[in-house]
């Protein structure tokens, strides 16, 4: 069980990665929340976590575009036994016109930190006899879209090392995959709802379906509650040989 083992979950002070989180306080894990702010709301969030709970939940502050932060939030939690890589940024524009500096921030928060993050967990895995890596990849981890190519270059990126973090760890009781979102309902698309409806004319439901769901077969969002519900499953023991692989949570976007 996992019922007090360690979970760090990187960018997890709002949408999936606090989702996560508290799917898996709920389910006995201590948890380690992060991002780059360091404020009393931040830290409010392990406090009501823990509280909710009964679990030990803690706020470590560390910016994810820098490796020496990155693997500074590892040892400062202590424990790390389920790693969840979830931090990420986006910018949207075509390659011609692409920011030098969005590519590398992308590339950096999306892609590297879970390099150095790793790097860091694996040997506290490895002493604990017991170990879980889960990335939050991104249907753009296996897919591409327009105008995304530091995200979906950085989303590839993950998911070829899930791989190789699998490979390396596959005789012994880790494992390294990847969960791969389609559109999630988080407070940041939620609040995008307004607005497209106004420019579109059309109404919440019209939107939800034909402007942000148009790709997504199922025309539904996914939870976070969902996405703390898969992280849960690579932990349980029946994932025990689940290694290596992605796990789509998209409605059936890939499937497309
Ligand atoms: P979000 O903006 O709510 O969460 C992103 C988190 O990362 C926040 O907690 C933010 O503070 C943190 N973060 C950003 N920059 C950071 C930095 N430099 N250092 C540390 N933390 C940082 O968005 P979300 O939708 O919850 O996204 C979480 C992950 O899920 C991302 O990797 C994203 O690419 C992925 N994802 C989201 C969707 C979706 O539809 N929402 C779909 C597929 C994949």
């Amino acid at each position: 069980s996992v019922k007090g083992k360690t979970a760090v979950i990187t960018g997890s002070n709002s949408g999936i990665g606090l989702g996560i989180a508290q799917e898996l306080a709920r389910a006995g894990v201590n948890v380690v929340l992060n991002s780059f702010t360091d404020s009393d709301e931040d830290h409010a969030l392990a406090a009501e976590i823990a509280k909710e709970h009964g679990v030990t939940a803690r706020y470590i502050k560390a910016d994810m575009s820098d490796a020496e932060q990155c693997r500074n939030l590892i040892e400062q939690a202590g424990t790390c036994d389920i790693l969840i890589n979830n931090a990420g940024i986006q910018h949207v524009a075509p390659i011609d016109e692409f920011p030098t500096e969005k590519w590398n921030a992308i590339i950096a928060i999306n892609m590297t930190s879970a390099f150095h993050t790793t790097a860091a967990a694996l040997p506290k895995m490895r002493a604990a006899g017991w170990g879980r890596v889960i990335n939050i990849a991104s249907a753009h981890g296996l897919t591409a879209s327009p105008y995304k190519s530091a995200y979906v270059a950085a989303k590839h990126g993950v998911v070829g090392m899930t791989k190789v973090v699998a490979l390396e760890t596959a005789q012994e009781p880790i494992t390294a995959n990847a969960i791969c979102p389609g559109y999630v309902l988080t407070p940041l698309v939620e609040a995008q709802i307004p607005d497209t409806m106004k420019k579109y004319d059309m109404d919440r439901d019209e939107v939800i379906k034909k402007v942000m769901l148009e790709r997504q077969p199922s025309k539904e969002f996914a939870t976070v509650e969902q996405l703390g519900g898969t992280a849960l499953f690579l932990c349980s023991d029946a994932a025990a040989q689940i290694t290596g692989t992605t796990i789509s949570v998209d409605g059936g976007w890939t499937a497309l």
